[in-house]
């Protein structure tokens, strides 16, 4: 072992350095230790668990609507139960099963849409019928109630066990804990890091923050080096503990073991048996944030401490609980815990790479950090050994979030998140938190014309338009069906751009511009496409080493020493990353998405109404670009591409004149159309949205990007061999195109496909065409079996739906023959 890391000896170095010891921060260690990296540190400012962990519920769900979060919660399920036993240190983990509660047909749709992931996942989800709940959960009324799911993996574990256990296992394996050892701030030297103690300084290779609630003051930190003030906020949340109830002792000695946990999702509380009493806690709507003005300053240290009960915001909550359970009524409340509990934006933590710094990560910001601590370790540990995690996980990057996400959109939104911790996400349904962050210089316009807008990276765009006297109220949106009073409004503005011309205000597009010498080539080693010639546009696709899907970008090469690149708006810090991480010195890479605005002009008439508009050459072929054009007089550049799949072009301006290039192209006739027509347009030309059919799930072959990659490159690139390999085996699955004969809803993300009774591949989107007039899906299909004709069934909310395998061509215009018009 290394001289400095023997035990009682100060470390003054080491691989990596966690900086914060609740359950996430030492399951971190514990992973990188058994991945080997057991020349690790974790410095704990206090006691392990004095953060959240040590008063957490420990209740331990697999449920999850996204996937890779129940990829996590199900892991740390399988991990926990072996942990004890594994690493010598027996704990207590009650695995009782769970009873989910459902009081409408959309809640048993979300069951079933669970049901289906989590039998992809290898577990057993159970759909009960009212008449079932009560052989699993004996004290409740079901009277109105639609249903149940049961989750038999779940269950509660003791946290300061489990955070033990970890520290235990990550020790024996060589890894350090230095309790007691706040870190004090961080720098960095000839490409190390070195993490300030009052006991001395430690230099690494990476630094994780794990700090829980205390993760933005850590992260502060890191400014000088390139981080961001780290998008959180810290809520309170209370559990009360009742007194023992006989009939619980009862009921637990006669059968030998606890009641399931019950959840109540649609009022917003879980109910748990702890000893033989119950452990009841709400998610109440206006809640309580803390720490989150002056007035209310975090503490410098709040280790073990609680916030005081503060029981009037939970009555109706309570006696809800004491309505659905009525035992609980017949006891007291014999304590109560008011604990912080740091929350994202979306509720979601962050885990992976800190955006903007080299070599810094995180693992914090936890909301269920006891239920996914197992999971996260994991994953984290893959992103510090591998530079690439086993499932994409996307919704827990830290890049997911950009600038926008100021104090007062971290507040109001994570309030939101917990009042509806338990909601259902309709797709479409607008939450209202942190609206309005970033507005098109057209914004005015597109909402006089009804624009009903949703929010792309912060940036306001129009999701469709309605006519005066739709429905726009909440209550229409909650539903997973496709009708709606956006439906003929979205065909229409499909029919629109299909027979005439639409115009879509495309804000905050992602603009990445690579400067120097070597430019050329070096985007050219990142991607296994070939890149277009100047004049030209490509889409190029970026493996990973792996040869899996990292990101999608529209090149254009302007010469050898500069490369410009488009890409989704939500790619944004995401993609600058992919270009920076290896980058050459003297190479300067860009971000200028803020300078412009870009409308997408499209359909069979965009000729004839930009004609009088511009000096741009429009015979110019498909994909096509003209940098130095006008529109209306002002500078625009003209992209020939569009990806709603007809004659058009993209025009990009600069912010000042976005105003006047819309009122001209609106008023020689383009009708504006929203996101949503746009995704249904793209399903029928079987064009990928970026993170659903296109993410490091899949390899660059699975996605059926075969056209993109060029194996025989001069260039070496990031995953070629990887990818050479798979082409000399072939795919385990494809991507595919299916026609669905789909009923009241279409396919969302994920859902199952069967053959023959199995599960043979998921869908990664799915929506309605309204060219084609069907129900589309994109997915993944074990390759045997994705063959043009093949028929298959998709699961839809627990319905399972006729599909069969289209040709490999899109269906729309499947000759592109409209977009070369
Ligand atoms: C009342 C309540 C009930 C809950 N119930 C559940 C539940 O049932 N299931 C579930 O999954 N989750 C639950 N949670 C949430 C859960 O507690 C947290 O998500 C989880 O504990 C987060 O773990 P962590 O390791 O990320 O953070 P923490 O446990 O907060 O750990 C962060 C650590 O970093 C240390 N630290 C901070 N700054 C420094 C520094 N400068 N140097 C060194 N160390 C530092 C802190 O001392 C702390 O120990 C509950 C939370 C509350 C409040």
């Amino acid at each position: 072992m290394n001289e400095a890391l023997k035990m009682n000896d100060f470390p003054t170095t080491a691989r990596v350095v966690i900086i914060g010891g609740g359950a996430v921060g030492t399951s971190s260690l514990y992973h990188l230790a058994k991945a080997g990296w057991t020349d690790c540190v974790l410095l704990e400012k206090n006691e392990l668990t004095a953060g959240s962990t040590w008063h957490a519920a420990g209740n331990v769900p697999t449920f999850s609507t996204s996937w890779s979060i129940m990829n996590m919660q199900r892991y740390s399920t399988e991990l926990y139960r072996g942990l004890g036993a594994a690493v010598d240190y027996p704990m207590n983990y009650h695995v009782t099963g769970s009873v989910r509660l459902a009081h409408s047909r959309e809640r048993m749709q979300e069951f079933q849409r669970a049901k289906g992931m989590g039998l992809y996942q290898g577990m057993n989800l159970e759909i009960l019928g009212v008449d079932e709940i009560q052989d699993k959960y004996p004290f409740l009324e079901t009277h109105d109630l639609q249903g149940a799911l049961y989750d038999p993996a779940d269950g509660d574990i003791d946290p300061a066990q489990l955070t033990q256990a970890l520290a235990k296992g990550a020790r024996d394996m060589g890894a350090r804990i230095l309790r007691f050892t706040p870190a004090t701030g961080v720098s960095r030297e000839n490409s190390e890091w070195i993490v300030h103690t009052d006991k001395g300084d430690i230099r690494c290779e990476y630094v994780v923050n794990a700090a829980g609630y205390y993760a933005q003051r850590v992260g502060e930190w890191f400014k000088p080096y390139g981080g961001r003030t780290v998008p959180m906020m810290v809520m309170s949340h209370q559990y009360l503990l009742s007194e023992e109830i006989p009939e619980i002792s009862q009921w637990s000695a006669e059968t030998g073991k606890k009641l399931p946990l019950l959840r109540d999702v649609d009022v917003s509380y879980y109910l748990r048996q702890e000893k033989n009493g119950f452990n009841l806690g709400p998610y109440e709507r206006g809640g309580r944030a803390h720490w989150a003005d002056p007035s209310d300053p975090m503490p410098e240290d709040f280790s073990f401490q609680l916030y005081p009960d503060d029981l009037d915001r939970l009555e109706h909550y309570i006696e809800d609980a004491m309505a659905r359970v009525p035992l609980l009524g017949s006891a007291g409340i014999s304590k109560v815990i008011n604990g912080p509990i740091p929350y994202a934006p979306d509720g979601n933590p962050l885990v992976g790479p800190m955006p903007g710094v080299p070599n810094a990560f995180e693992a914090c910001v936890f909301t269920f950090g006891i239920a996914q601590g197992g999971g996260a370790g994991k994953v984290l540990a893959e992103w510090i050994t591998e530079g690439a995690t086993e499932w994409d996980m996307w919704s827990c990057d830290p890049r997911r979030f950009t600038d926008y996400t100021d104090h007062d959109y971290c507040v109001e939104n994570g309030k939101q998140v917990y009042g509806h911790e338990y909601a259902m996400h309709f797709p479409w349904h607008r939450w209202p938190a942190g609206a309005d962050r970033k507005l098109s210089p057209v914004d005015s316009r597109i909402r006089a014309a009804g624009g009903v807008m949703g929010a792309y990276n912060g940036w306001e765009r129009a999701n469709w338009f309605a006519k005066p006297g739709d429905d726009l109220s909440h209550e229409t949106t909650q539903t997973w069906d496709r009708a709606g009073p956006w439906e003929a409004r979205i065909r229409e503005e499909c029919e629109a751009v299909r027979d005439h011309c639409g115009i879509l205000a495309i804000s905050g597009f992602t603009r990445l511009q690579v400067q120097g010498p070597g430019a050329k080539d070096y985007v050219d080693g990142l991607t296994a496409s070939r890149l277009s010639k100047p004049g030209r546009i490509g889409l190029a696709y970026f493996p990973d080493a792996r040869g899996r899907i990292l990101t999608e970008m529209s090149v254009m090469v302007h010469g050898d020493d500069h490369v410009g690149l488009i890409t989704a708006s939500t790619a944004q810090w995401h993609d600058a990353d992919v270009l920076r991480k290896n980058a050459p010195a003297g190479l300067h890479i860009t971000d200028h998405s803020h300078e412009a605005e870009c409308f997408l002009a499209t359909g069979p008439k965009a000729r004839e109404i930009l004609a009088p508009l511009t000096d741009a050459d429009l015979s110019l072929p498909w994909l096509s670009v003209q940098l130095d054009s006008h529109v209306a007089g002002r500078p625009c550049a003209l992209l020939r591409v569009s990806f709603a799949g007809e004659l058009g072009w993209e025009l990009h301006c600069a912010n000042e004149d976005a105003v006047a290039i819309y009122d001209a192209v609106t008023a020689g006739g383009a009708k504006p159309f929203g996101m949503w027509a746009l995704n249904s347009l793209r399903l029928e030309k079987g064009y990928r949205a970026w993170k659903g059919d296109l993410s490091t799930d899949y390899t660059l072959y699975q996605g059926g990007l075969d056209r993109f990659i060029k194996l025989d490159k001069p260039q070496d690139f990031a995953g070629k061999a990887a990818l050479a390999a798979e082409f000399q085996r072939g795919p385990s699955k494809r991507f595919v195109t299916l026609l669905v004969e789909a009923k009241l809803a279409d396919a969302p993300y994920m859902s199952t496909l069967w053959h023959d009774g199995t599960v043979v591949g998921e869908t990664t989107s799915g929506g309605w065409g309204y060219r084609v007039n069907a129900s589309i899906a994109l997915g993944m299909l074990r390759a045997d079996l994705a063959v043009p004709g093949t028929e298959i069934e998709v699961e839809i909310y627990g319905e399972r739906c006729r599909a069969v395998v289209q040709a490999d061509q899109p269906l729309w215009d499947p000759a592109n023959e409209r977009l070369r018009a």
